[in-house]
């Protein structure tokens, strides 16, 4: 495994890569759990070459705090991707990924980009897109992998790809778990005991809803002292927001499974 920062030095080395080479890709913020393992592991075995990006992207945060505590543990990630046989890992810093300060970037008007995580993240999607953009570019894969837990995301970024014309096929990876229902993620990891207990019971009522018993469901998460912004059905998918404590949580599933 080659871990590589420097882009110049990707470039190059992409550029030696014959056509004919599959490549898959997954983009990551890094402290790497179960769920960006489950996407690499299909990267390794569905392509010849493999690829791991490690970047905690400021401009799709519109909350410095949660941005300035965003977990970083990058020895940890780089033993794992090397485990799971990725191929190269690139860890390319802001100064390097946004040369011209975001001056030209992504700007979607897309109807799913202004509800749910695009109502309460000011400019969320636009900072998602536009890194998203960068790294497709830059890696130029065949295959890139996104997990359903941000469900938004990944149809905003297909939809990316198509409008651009990119060569690369997004692919959507199922929400890997807790024993206890609860998404992982790498916020998981700042939840204290007490909130860690609080989180898995949110999402064992989380998993008891449908579109039916959201009041219900709302009261009893507010009851237990979790902070609810949003609990809608949508698309025959249930989505949800919450706060535990300072950590921010987001989860969906789909609702009635089709035949
Ligand atoms: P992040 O590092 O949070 O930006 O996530 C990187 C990629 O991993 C995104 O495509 C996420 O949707 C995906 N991902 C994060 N958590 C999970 C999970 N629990 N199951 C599946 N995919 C996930």
């Amino acid at each position: 495994m080659q871990t590589i920062s420097d882009l110049q030095k990707w470039q190059a080395l992409r550029a030696t890569i014959p056509v004919t080479t599959t490549i898959g890709f997954v983009p990551t913020m890094g402290c790497l759990h179960a769920g960006h393992a489950s996407l690499m592991q299909q990267a390794v075995e569905q392509n010849d070459v493999s690829v791991l990006s490690i970047f905690v992207n400021p401009t799709q945060f519109d909350n410095p705090k949660d941005l300035q505590h965003y977990p970083q543990t990058l020895d940890a990630d780089l033993a794992l991707a090397e485990e799971l046989g990725i191929d190269y890992v690139l860890t390319s810093t802001e100064a390097m990924l946004y040369p011209d300060i975001n001056v030209t970037h992504i700007v979607t008007k897309h109807p799913i980009a202004s509800i749910l995580e695009g109502e309460y993240r000011q400019d969320h999607f636009n900072g998602v897109l536009t890194i998203v953009m960068k790294l497709l570019n830059l890696v130029g894969a065949t295959q890139a992998y996104f997990g359903e837990k941000d469900y938004q995301q990944y149809v905003l970024v297909k939809h990316l790809a198509t409008s651009y014309f990119l060569p690369t096929k997004i692919i959507s990876c199922p929400i890997i778990r807790e024993a206890s229902g609860l998404a992982c993620s790498s916020r998981n990891t700042r939840l204290s005991v007490k909130e860690r207990k609080l989180a898995d019971k949110y999402a064992q009522l989380f998993h008891a809803c449908d579109e039916n018993n959201i009041n219900t469901t709302k009261q009893q998460l507010k009851d237990l002292g979790i902070d609810v912004e949003y609990l809608i059905y949508f698309l025959d998918r249930m989505f949800i927001a919450v706060n535990i404590g300072q950590i921010r949580l987001i989860d969906n599933f789909k609702l009635h499974e089709t035949i």
